[in-house]
């Protein structure tokens, strides 16, 4: 796992730091960490965070941001010689894909297990959740009490026919919600539930959560599936929308939940530095700074979300461990193509 110290290098090591010692200078300056991230989070939300970091301990952070596909790529191409120390990205489906391409290392970290519930953490320590993004109903408030709804599935009821609106399948968050409900409720169930979507569907499918939003608040439609914070962006810079959030499944599974979340690469060389940064993402500290910034809730359970998400109210979340979203997400991404869901 770890890369086997060679003498050689050991004695490269010793004899530049009695050089620096020579030279009257301290090696450990020359030691403060540097740490490189490659982030699929956008810059302003993850640099204030990691800005703080390099404040409280000294290390510099290098941070490169992409699309999380590209970053994978990277990773992939630059193999050994990457200079990448941590992946930061969203949805459990792409930290699974990361896994999958061999990028990412196994980490065994007290702080990590204690910090992070087991359900939005890879069971074998890849990957870790440091966010939580719930994938909720939206609905119209002049049109749809909350009484009319209850779960996921009954969205495909008669009675909401041409009155919903969806997301494209080719989203990752899509793709991660259909591959916990066949995890959870079965191939055949998940199979009609989204037959039934489709066949409720008020306009074609929207290329983003905010189009699905204004939708909605357009009474193109009655309700729709989003992550809660484009529900906050939106309703911050038009407090007026007749919009508000459901949470489903409440006497079920509860609400899907995704994450976003981080890995130490399988080939820094700071492997120990890299695990602290991680393990700080998921402290107190650092909690509410990584959550806040984009209107998403702490995956430390000792951390509390930020007051305006906190208005949202509580609900019961899915526990099941996130990991399913990568492991069944080739059989939701053919299951939605076969039942017609673009
Ligand atoms: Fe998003």
């Amino acid at each position: 796992m770890f890369a086997v110290v060679r003498p050689r290098f050991v004695r490269i090591a010793l004899l530049i730091s009695l050089v620096l010692i020579s030279f009257g200078l301290n090696p450990a300056l020359f030691a403060a960490e540097e740490l490189v991230v490659y982030s699929a989070r956008k810059e302003h939300l993850i640099k204030p965070v990691l800005d703080r970091y390099t404040e409280e301990t000294g290390t510099r952070i290098i941070l490169l941001t992409d699309k999380a596909a590209t970053l994978l790529v990277r990773l992939k191409a630059e193999g050994p010689n990457t200079p990448a120390d941590l992946l930061i990205t969203v949805d459990a489906g792409n930290l699974w894909q990361a896994v999958e391409q061999g990028v990412l290392l196994q980490v065994n970290s007290e702080i990590l297990k204690e910090n992070v519930p087991r359900h939005l953490r890879d069971p074998q320590g890849h990957w870790f959740g440091l966010s939580i993004r719930a994938r909720t109903i939206v609905y119209n408030t002049e049109k749809v009490k909350p009484s009319d709804l209850s779960t996921y599935e009954a969205l495909g009821d008669a009675v909401w026919e041409n009155r919903l609106c969806l997301r494209t399948s080719k989203k990752v968050y899509n793709q991660s919600l259909v591959a916990m409900m066949i995890a959870e409720i079965g191939q055949e169930k998940t199979e009609r539930i989204i037959k039934s979507w489709i066949n409720n569907l008020a306009a074609a499918v929207f290329s983003s959560d905010t189009k699905v939003l204004e939708a909605i608040a357009a009474g193109q439609c009655d309700v729709g599936i989003v992550n809660t914070y484009y529900f906050g962006r939106l309703l911050r810079k038009k407090p007026d929308l007749p919009l508000a959030l459901f949470w489903p499944n409440q006497d079920g599974r509860g609400v899907h939940v995704n994450i976003s979340g981080a890995g130490v690469t399988k080939h820094s060389k700071k492997t120990n530095a890299a695990t602290a940064l991680l393990e700080w993402l998921s402290s107190k500290d650092a909690q509410n700074l990584f959550a806040d910034s984009n209107m998403e809730y702490p995956v430390n359970p000792k951390v509390k979300p930020a007051s305006e998400v906190a208005a949202w109210g509580t609900f019961k979340q899915d526990e099941n461990n996130l990991a399913k979203a990568g492991t069944r997400q080739k059989e939701a991404i053919r299951l939605m193509d076969r039942m017609g869901y673009e």
